[in-house]
């Protein structure tokens, strides 16, 4: 198979990487083939993008609001007649689900929708008279050029977290995608470039840690926005702070649900099974722990969850009839993983159900050293405890622990002393229990009954604890604020009655 060179975006049109410049391998994770080699930029391409969108933005800054919306409104009747397109795209390189990949379409789509309304979301604030003959009023100004650093596993979902509202705001926008997964990014360029967006205001740029670096020292960048592990958010947050940047910064996560004995179990074990291993536990808001209360409720949560992954179908994201699971995104991935099922083991936990065990297509003999795809069936740890590595860490795959806890203060506490607090949530038919919970849990998204709580677009999304850096989330209301600044005007008319032919006459409403 023919191995797709992949570039970058720069100034509306697509652009190889440098000649002799380095890459990085793309995988189809089903088949685990070579499709692409990523071009990764060198610092000085990278600053010759951000001179590019410098210059971009000012027109686009200055093109009123109304018609930034229009834009994006024909960007997201692009994006809704690309839907399958983009879906594939992601399939291809990162392995989920074709239907999951849509799904992740639709979510990035719902902020562009969000990001129509941009007139009403930046009208500002107004107060008349706050002195004789004196008002007083704020407007919101674009920050400059903003630029994005995503993870590869939601390739199209995450960067339409931040471009759309950037954008909207006036700002340009420099997207550095996962090389795990970079095609995605360009595809949506090549949508806003049709959308009639003006070139050099959205660029995508491929790199690794020297392209992150010179974005994040460039002092023409005003704003990063960040989504990835934690130790490379906190290292975004710090050194774009240190070089005077906005940034905000969303890392790891390891979400807790609390399942009451009085929870409706086939419901719960029924979201646990999507939580926890759909899109093969690739997501931040992946249920990775379950906390039943009381030994009665553990041993019906586990035996129910038992049974459902004996039928967990496991295979290509593109394959028909469609999988529930796909592979993980790299061979290196699925066997980090699989090391952390040995880690459980030498540490007590008990390996209820050992993924490794399947016999996957595309794989000789199923399990995680096999050839072929990189697959790994659901895995589920019971009897697991705190302070294990594998409670205290991150594994982002496919795999299930079970704490056990005797009342509602003890999962509590699980839940709160933990380092990281994206999502979590409860299950249970107390209204009590699910108030106490939602008041005192330490996170920053909560579902009651819900397992992946994800806000949508037009509220903000993120984490608490390890689990974000910075003040302000990701879409929504938050988003506005990160990617304008505000300006207060305090105006003063010295009275004296209206003058005839005064400049209100000359006013003239703008053409569309
Ligand atoms: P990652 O941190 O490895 O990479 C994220 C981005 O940072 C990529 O673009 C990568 O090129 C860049 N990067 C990697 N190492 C770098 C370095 N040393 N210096 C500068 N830049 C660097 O994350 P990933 O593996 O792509 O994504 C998975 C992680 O993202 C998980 O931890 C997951 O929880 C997290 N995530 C969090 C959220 C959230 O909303 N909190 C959402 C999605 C994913």
């Amino acid at each position: 198979m023919a191995i797709q060179s992949i570039g970058h975006f720069i100034g509306g049109s697509a652009v190889a990487g440098a000649a002799g410049g380095r890459t990085a391998p793309v995988y189809n994770p089903a088949t685990g083939e070579q499709t692409g080699a990523v071009a990764l930029a060198s610092a000085d391409e990278v600053r010759s993008v951000i001179a590019n969108a410098a210059e971009a933005q000012a027109a686009w800054g200055a093109t009123p609001p109304l018609r930034r919306a229009r834009v994006m409104f024909r960007f997201k009747d692009l994006i809704e007649q690309n839907h399958d397109r983009l879906a594939e795209c992601i399939t291809r390189e990162h392995g989920k689900t074709f239907s999951d990949a849509k799904g992740e379409v639709i979510r990035g789509l719902e902020v562009v929708e969000f990001a129509c309304g941009i007139p009403h979301l930046i009208k500002g604030e107004y107060s008349p008279s706050v002195g004789t003959g004196v008002d007083s009023h704020s407007m919101y100004q674009p920050v400059g050029v903003c630029a994005g650093i995503t993870p590869f596993n939601f390739p199209v979902m995450v960067p339409l977290w931040m471009a759309p509202v950037a954008l909207a705001c006036g700002n340009s926008f420099i997207l550095k995608p996962s090389e795990k997964d970079p095609s995605a990014g360009l595809l949506l360029a090549e949508l806003l470039r049709e959308a009639g967006l003006p070139d050099g205001v959205f660029n995508v740029v491929n790199g690794d840690k020297e392209a992150v670096d010179t974005l994040l020292t460039d002092p023409r960048v005003g704003a990063i926005s960040f989504v990835g592990s934690t130790p490379i958010a906190q290292y975004i947050y710090e050194t774009g702070a240190a070089h005077g940047k906005r940034v905000q910064a969303l890392g790891g996560a390891k979400n807790h649900a609390v399942v009451m004995p009085d929870a409706d179990m086939e419901q719960t074990v029924d979201a646990l099974m999507g939580a926890a291993y759909g899109s093969a536990g690739e997501r931040c808001m992946a249920i990775s722990v379950a906390v039943p209360v009381g030994e009665e409720t553990a041993d019906r949560l586990v035996a129910g969850l038992r049974a459902r992954l004996e039928t967990l179908t496991v295979g290509d994201g593109m394959g028909s009839p469609e999988p529930e699971m796909g592979p993980l995104v790299t061979a290196e991935h699925r066997d980090k993983v699989a090391g952390y099922l040995d880690i459980g083991v030498a540490e007590g936990a008990e390996l209820v159900v050992d993924g490794r065990q399947g016999q996957y297509p595309g794989s000789a003999a199923g399990g995680a050293g096999a050839a072929g795809g990189f697959f790994i069936g659901g895995s589920l740890f019971d009897h697991v405890r705190p302070g294990m590595r594998i409670h205290a860490e991150e594994i982002f795959g496919p795999v299930l622990s079970v704490v056990r806890a005797t009342d509602f203060e003890e999962a509590l506490t699980i839940v709160n002393e933990h380092e990281f607090g994206n999502g979590t949530a409860i299950f249970t038919r107390d209204g009590d229990a699910a108030r106490s919970f939602s008041e005192r849990v330490a996170a920053g998204m909560v579902g009651v009954n819900v397992p992946i709580p994800v806000p949508m677009a037009f509220h903000s999304f993120g984490g608490w604890k390890n689990s974000r850096f910075g003040v302000l989330h990701a879409h929504g209301p938050d988003a506005v604020r990160f990617y304008t600044q505000m300006k207060t005007m305090t105006v003063r008319w010295p009275g004296g009655g209206v003058r005839e032919g005064g400049a209100g006459s000359a006013f003239v409403m703008p053409t569309m």
